[in-house]
């Protein structure tokens, strides 16, 4: 067993947590969370005798002396970020520290908030012959992106896009999306605002009404912005589930004359 956890929190909803991430919160003697974004319902999980800490207040250095202090008592500490750690969570700097200190860590996956909001608005971020990969990005802010990287790099590939961090500048965004040629200001595109919590919002729309929905709703923060035509109506019926495919479960029935040309929508 590692000395401390790091255990993606999920997107809001306490049921949204994996089994294991609860086992992790309900034996943790330490529990260091991301207070800004971890629904604190989640630390009623946790036994009497735990400590929390809210990381918001907090420097790397301070948490990693935390974790250091907690590890020397012999108590077993877990580090909680939202949504699945790995996305915009800042834990390989952590990650580097403890392995500089010796400190033994594992991380437990969580549900990250781009797939709670697929959720929410009912879609597949992957569908045939309309996108078949998902671009997750920020748009550049206090926190600098790579210049190969920049939206209008991005949005040479026309795929599905989901904007973290970003909801403050959907003005930009939509100008960047449009001059890009491949999104046009009729291209679908959602805002999700604390997806899974009861406060969550919805708003769906289309590039061009991206400010609108953002001004109009009052959204500041803790939003996922997601563009592009799998929020449509127009895509290709699967291959896989198709009669005439054949996969090493179902041996398909070729319809005379050749292909399915299955299409849904308009
Ligand atoms: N690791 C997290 C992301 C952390 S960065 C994850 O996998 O989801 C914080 C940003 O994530 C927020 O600014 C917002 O853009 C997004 N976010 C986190 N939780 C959210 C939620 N419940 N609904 C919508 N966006 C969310």
């Amino acid at each position: 067993m590692s000395e401390v956890h790091f255990v993606g929190a999920g997107p809001g909803a306490v049921d949204l947590i994996t089994l294991r991430g609860k086992m992790l919160l309900e034996r943790a003697d330490v529990i260091i969370y991301t207070g800004s974004l971890v629904n604190p319902l989640l630390l009623e999980l946790a036994k009497k005798t735990c400590v929390t800490h809210n990381s918001a207040y907090l420097t790397l250095d301070a948490v990693i002396r935390l974790m250091e202090e907690a590890v020397a008592r012999g108590f077993e500490v877990v580090r909680l970020h939202t949504g699945d750690p790995s996305l915009y969570g800042a834990i390989r700097e952590q990650l580097d520290r403890l392995n500089r200190l010796g400190i033994s860590w594992d991380i437990c996956p969580g549900v990250s908030s781009f797939c709670a909001a697929a959720a929410v608005l009912g879609v597949e971020l992957t569908l045939p012959a309309v996108s078949q990969s998902v671009i997750i990005t920020r748009y550049e802010g206090r926190t600098g992106v790579p210049a190969a990287e920049s939206l209008t790099s991005l949005a040479v590939h026309g795929a599905t896009m989901v904007f973290f961090l970003s909801i403050g500048m959907v003005d930009t965004m939509r100008e960047d999306l449009i001059s890009s040629g491949n999104y046009s200001a009729d291209t679908p595109a959602a805002i999700v605002y604390k997806a899974t919590w009861a406060e969550q919002k919805v708003l769906r729309g289309t590039v061009g009404t991206l400010s609108e929905m953002a001004r109009s709703s009052g959204i500041k923060k803790t939003a996922l912005v997601l563009v592009g035509n799998v929020l449509g109506d127009d895509y290709d019926l699967s291959r896989l589930y198709a009669p005439d495919f054949s996969t090493e479960y179902r041996q398909g029935i070729l319809p005379q004359g050749g292909q399915d040309t299955a299409k849904e929508g308009a």
